[in-house]
């Protein structure tokens, strides 16, 4: 890529951000949670199912186990009795039981606010981390899942499918003052307006942007 091409792909995303500034101007999480841990714990429940699905089971989680002494003492077989109806119960009930008491023995009970002691925990994933430091910590990550992968390739922010090179390429074309929302921009545009199999083109900010050919301009 040329130095011309890499300008006018700079200048692209930073039109994409200021769309999506505007279409969505509450870009938070959508997972319930009161703490870094709560939102740690959320967020491993939340691989492989939806976060309306982690909110039903939360509440009652959370009222028994708060924190990660709490969680710890609840322990993988009581923390399963609460989050039995996501899938995958049994491994994140693992998880986060060791997740916790991982916390408490090495962290003095605090949730660790850099990249490599969180995913130095049981079950937590660079995905996970990152999450954790934008939501948490108020960093500038973005964490690339399949709503991110999907949006950025459609807008031409990448032309790659690895998640770690599409944080890359983000982070070098998203302008400093939208790096700490693009994130839930992204994600929330997947999630809700972008979506995989039936895009709503149609309501979508980013019409004369969007040369993807996955564009369908249906009612869905
Ligand atoms: S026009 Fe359609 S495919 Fe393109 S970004 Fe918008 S919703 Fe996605």
């Amino acid at each position: 890529m040329t130095g011309k091409e890499k300008e006018a792909l700079r200048l692209r995303a930073s039109l994409i951000m200021e769309r999506l500034a505007e279409a969505i101007p509450e870009p938070r999480s959508e997972l319930n949670y009161n703490s870094p841990f709560q939102l740690l714990a959320a967020v491993l429940l939340s691989a492989q199912t939806t976060d309306r699905r982690v909110n039903e089971v939360t509440p009652a989680l959370f009222a028994a186990a708060p924190d990660p002494e709490s969680m710890a003492a609840l322990g993988p077989e009581g923390i399963y009795q609460h989050i039995r109806s996501l899938g995958l119960a049994g491994g994140k009930s693992r998880n986060l039981a060791a997740a916790a008491l991982q916390i408490c023995r090495r962290f003095g009970g605090r949730v660790p606010d850099t990249f490599e002691d969180l995913t130095s925990l049981p079950g937590v994933g660079g995905k996970t981390a990152r999450v954790v430091l934008n939501v948490g910590f108020g960093r500038p990550e973005i964490a690339v899942d399949t709503h991110i992968l999907r949006v950025s390739r459609r807008l031409g922010l990448t032309v790659s499918s690895l998640p770690d090179q599409v944080s890359r390429d983000l982070a070098g074309l998203i302008p400093e003052q939208h790096l700490l929302n693009a994130h839930h921009y992204l994600l929330l545009h997947g999630r809700h307006t972008c979506r995989a199999r039936s895009p709503l083109c149609q309501h979508c900010c980013m019409q004369d942007l969007c040369t993807s050919p996955d564009r369908k301009f249906t009612e869905a």
